[in-house]
């Protein structure tokens, strides 16, 4: 049976649980071990595939179509363990299941409450599906204290009198701030955490203390007396240079040593930690850097794009530059006097992301004819796709093109997809369907046409598979005509019906996919298209 640790925060939210439990997976599998890392959000969404990316940044994608939070995306970029749907549970799911069996009166008149039948929920989704690994560390989102996290931890601390006491560890992440006026760091707000927790029947074995500035020891040895630790496992976790430095300091400071020791391994093979320092080799010293312009709509909050920024920095390190990303928000470009080419002649590549509704959408159609005139390297993403095709259309004279997704358009270059083919057969959908879960989601073949630029940026492969999320798809209705400027649909479905990619012989690099590649980038094995467009940025910074 695997071994279970339970990562729980204090203190202050955004502390990066999710960066913890992805650098403490890493940790453990550079011994040799298999891990898999699970999240358990509190909130009542059933899942974050309908909360706005202000909300909540991104929406991580798994390959079996699930709609996750993410912190599976860091969990994926640091271990290389593809998740699935369940790895990722909210207390909405959990409600969801539990009324949809009370409703078909599966609990034969009981009174169905949080004790014992959403705290049994719970531990069903920890203990599911173990397989081979040696550990399963589960994250639960937000803070203790929390009204909604009470069932989660409720639920930890039966899990850990049930189990084997060898066989379960609580590492609990606080905040030890520096009161600059004081000139002193503080371990009042860990105290109080840690009594919280332990209010909850979890007493916590490893803490990981996030602090600006270096824990001296006397400080370490406080906290340890107050919350009924180690001195040794009382970890500090001081602010990295990069988010791949985190594991390389986290080792450093004992906790992958600490943890072990918790579960009482003592013969644990020594880490092998080439991988972490070659990622930070080529993050850290760079030979040159790029500048890439991503014309987007959540620009403000760089969470909506997690996994796109991070690809951005794996295709740098693939080449060894330094990726600096200018984010720009497509609406500027739709102003009257804006001065595009101003904005985007500083870019040496530009990259259009997905995103969803109208707001920005010309904006972005703007910033492909830009990138296409120009020749500037160009990557379209899933909506960046669909706006080169739209850009491609209005090349060739069909004025009118849009999607439908902005409204009704005589000339529905984009359109709503009704039918497709998924592993589980024909997926069929009417426009009027609900929101929340009826994209095209998660991983779909896709056949690349033989000598065509995208085949060689995936190394001369034929079929590949990426992940989807989108509700409308390039129309085939249009695709000769579009063909006839000069658009070249190089990727389709392998029943030849939905375009993937298009792209521009006659440019340097043009490439516009369906699917969202950023999402299987990992800093040891960047992405291909990334690593192809930040060259391709590389070889256009040298012309300029
Ligand atoms: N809004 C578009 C669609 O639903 C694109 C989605 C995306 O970019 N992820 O098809």
């Amino acid at each position: 049976m695997a071994r279970y640790i339970f990562i729980t925060g204090g203190v202050v939210s955004s502390l990066g649980k999710g960066l913890m439990a992805a650098s403490l997976g890493a940790l453990l599998q550079a011994r040799g071990y298999k891990v898999r890392i699970r999240k358990f959000d509190p909130y009542l969404n059933v899942d974050p595939g309908t909360m706005s990316p202000y909300q909540h940044g991104e929406v991580y994608v798994t390959d079996d179509g699930a709609e996750t939070d993410l912190d599976l995306g860091h969990y994926e970029r640091f271990t290389g363990v593809s998740a699935h749907q369940g790895d990722n549970i909210t207390s909405g799911r959990v409600y969801q299941d539990i009324i949809a069996k009370e409703r078909r009166g599966d609990y034969l008149g009981a009174t169905v409450q949080v004790i014992p039948h959403v705290t049994d929920a719970i531990k069903q989704f920890a203990l599911a599906d173990q397989g081979d690994h040696d550990f399963i560390l589960c994250e639960i989102g937000g803070t203790v204290g929390d009204i909604e996290s009470l069932p989660f931890m409720e639920a930890i601390r039966q899990l850990r009198n049930e189990l084997d006491p060898l066989q379960t560890l609580s590492v609990h992440v606080t905040l030890v701030p520096y009161i600059s006026a004081a000139g002193e760091l503080k371990t009042k707000p860990t105290q109080h955490s840690v009594r919280e927790l332990a209010s909850l029947g979890i007493k916590p074995d490893v803490l990981l203390c996030r602090a600006e500035h270096p824990i001296p020891d006397g400080e370490r040895q406080k906290i340890a007396n107050f919350c009924n630790v180690r001195k040794e496992a009382v970890i500090p976790a001081l602010d990295a240079s990069s988010i791949y430095a985190v594991p390389l300091q986290y080792h450093a400071e004992g906790l992958d040593d600490e943890v072990l020791r918790g579960f009482g391994i003592t013969d644990a093979p020594a880490p092998d930690l080439s991988r972490w320092y070659d990622i930070l080799d080529r993050y850290e010293n760079a030979e040159g850097e790029v500048t890439i312009g991503v014309v987007g709509k959540y620009v403000g909050l760089p969470d909506a794009y997690k996994s796109l920024n991070e690809a951005l920095v794996h295709g740098g390190m693939a080449n060894r530059v330094r990726v600096n990303i200018r984010w720009i928000d497509a609406e500027i470009f739709e102003q009257d006097d804006a001065d595009i080419a101003a904005q985007l002649e500083p870019m040496h590549g530009i990259l259009v992301p997905g995103g969803f509704g109208v707001r920005g959408s010309e904006g972005k159609i703007a910033s492909v004819r830009f990138a296409r005139e120009r020749k500037v390297p160009f990557l379209g993403i899933c909506l960046g796709m669909q706006m080169a095709c739209v850009e491609g259309a209005r090349l060739v004279g069909i004025e009118e093109a849009s999607s439908t997704e902005f409204g009704d358009t005589s000339e529905p270059v984009v359109g709503i997809i009704t039918e497709w083919m998924s592993k589980e057969g024909l997926q069929k959908r009417g426009a009027d369907t609900d929101l929340g879960g009826t994209m095209r989601l998660g991983a779909y073949e896709a056949k690349l046409a033989a000598n065509s630029h995208v085949s060689g940026v995936y190394g001369g492969s034929a079929s590949i598979s990426e992940r989807h999320r989108h509700r409308y798809e390039v129309n085939g209705a249009y695709m000769e005509r579009l063909e006839s400027g000069g658009l070249i649909f190089s990727g389709m479905s392998p029943d030849g019906l939905l375009p993937e990619i298009v792209e521009r012989p006659d440019h340097p690099w043009f490439i516009g996919v369906q699917f969202h590649p950023e999402l299987k980038s990992k800093p040891f094995d960047p992405h291909p298209l990334f690593s192809g467009f930040i060259e391709a940025a590389l070889a256009q910074s040298r012309l300029v």
